[in-house]
């Protein structure tokens, strides 16, 4: 087994690579001398963070983004770093703690604010807190700091939540959370920086093979030679059968997300309580999520088939928000004054499996896919590894898991 050293030039990138990137295996020993022109087709937070990072790693780089960037999930998100319980099995657990790990580096790097400090869950059912219990003894047995917090320990850190009747709360104090939109910006910026092609309202439409192996991606902003793409199209499920000839089975859900305008200091914590997530950024605005989709019925179906991002109607918006408001005003009273800054419909791109899918597409070497849910918990380690993977030529063991050509069974969790 090859373990890959760093050219001369790399050393300083391939020195930060964090444990869960250690082992890069079948790396080209000898790294191209011409800088590798490397195209990213999306500009979410994924695409963002690998464009970031290729640079950073010293290839050229194109970002094109069909609109603007951070537009759809990377807008639309509740935007919580997290390695909870839910991230199952273990493995994928790992991944996400690596991610949490690596937002700690890129928020330093990059001067992104990010609010730390951890989350808190409940449930109102007896046997769901029951289960909950069990599953923070696994984070516990995984070595997690993962607890189960009670009464005045949950008054002391968070003086201005009603958590009711509940016995016992899931305290995960490694979990944060970040303004996606802001995050997404000052990685392009600092790709854009460092010599990076940013490209928006530029759609990506076919790629031909060109004889001397580059591709050419023809584009709405004409034609790109390339050695190399990444497909950070998010949830549009068409793309990677078009541009990269694999079909990845995903079951895209929406969800509504609600920001509220600044608000002196409410919360400290991600608080992820019966109905609704609730965090609230360091620039004061509180981000509210809903834990249920939209009801499963035909007039729903057929309004979001075409998978809108807002509501036809800013009085729809409005009634939507104010029931998410009084779902969170029981747990944080204070909300009661809070005003309504924007409200979003973001549509999850999810892998059937709910895991990443990171790897080279099987039927077309040259395109590279990076599509996934948890892409905030996931996106500076995801960035940081699939750059390397490219550069090198290499193979991350970490990503094993996550390769497109995988059997993808059908599992409803994100
Ligand atoms: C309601 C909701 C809540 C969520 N909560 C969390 C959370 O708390 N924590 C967490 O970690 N994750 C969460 N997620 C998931 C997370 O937001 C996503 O995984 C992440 O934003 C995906 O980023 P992305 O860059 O892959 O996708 P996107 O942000 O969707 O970006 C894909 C981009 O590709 C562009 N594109 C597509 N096709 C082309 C083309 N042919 N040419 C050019 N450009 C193209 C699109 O225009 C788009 O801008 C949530 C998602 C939603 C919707």
């Amino acid at each position: 087994m090859l373990l890959c050293s760093p050219s001369a030039m790399n050393r300083r990138t391939f020195l930060k690579i964090s444990a869960a990137s250690a082992a890069l295996v079948g790396c080209s020993p000898n790294p191209p001398k011409r800088k590798k022109h490397i195209a990213v087709i999306g500009g979410g937070i994924i695409g963002s963070s690998i464009a970031y990072h290729l640079t950073k790693g010293g290839a050229q780089v194109s970002l094109l983004e069909r609109n603007r960037l951070a537009e759809l999930a990377s807008r639309g998100t509740f935007a919580w770093i997290n390695a909870t319980w839910a991230k199952q099995p273990r493995h994928y657990h790992e991944f996400n703690q690596a991610g949490v790990q690596s937002w700690k580096h890129l928020q330093s790097e990059l001067d992104i604010p990010v609010r730390w400090g951890g989350s808190l869950e409940w449930f109102t059912s007896v046997e769901r807190q029951r289960i909950l219990q069990a599953q923070i003894s696994e984070q516990i047995e995984w070595g997690e700091p993962a607890t189960m917090i009670t009464g005045d320990t949950l008054s002391e850190l968070e003086p201005n939540v009603v958590f009711g009747n509940v016995d016992s709360v899931a305290y995960s104090p490694n979990d944060g959370a970040v303004d996606p939109v802001l995050a997404t910006r000052k990685m392009v910026a600092a790709a854009q920086k460092e010599g990076a092609s940013i490209r928006e309202n530029c759609a990506v439409e076919t790629v031909s093979t060109l004889a001397n192996g580059q591709v050419q991606l023809n584009t709405s902003c004409g034609p790109l030679i390339v050695d190399d793409y990444v497909l950070a199209t998010g949830a549009d499920a068409a793309a990677t059968i078009s541009l990269a000839d694999i079909k990845i089975p995903q079951r895209t859900t929406p969800g509504i997300i609600v920001i509220t305008q600044p608000m002196p200091r409410l919360i400290n914590r991600i608080i992820v309580a019966p109905g609704v997530h609730i965090h609230q950024r360091d620039d004061g605005r509180i981000v509210l999520g809903e834990q249920d989709g939209a009801p499963d019925n035909t007039a729903h179906q057929m309004r979001l088939s075409h998978r809108p991002t807002s509501f036809p109607d800013p009085a729809f918006a409005e009634q939507h928000a104010s029931r998410i408001l009084m779902t969170a005003e029981a747990f944080v009273p204070g909300m009661a004054s809070a005003d309504i800054e924007d409200v979003y419909i973001g549509w999850r791109p999810l892998p059937l499996d709910g895991h990443p899918v990171l790897g080279r597409s099987p039927n077309q070497p040259r395109a590279y896919l990076a599509i996934m849910h948890s892409g905030v918990s996931l996106a500076p380690a995801v960035g940081e590894l699939v750059a390397k993977e490219i550069l090198y030529n290499a193979s991350a063991a970490t990503l094993d898991e996550y390769r497109p050509d995988r059997n993808f069974e059908e599992i409803r969790r994100y």
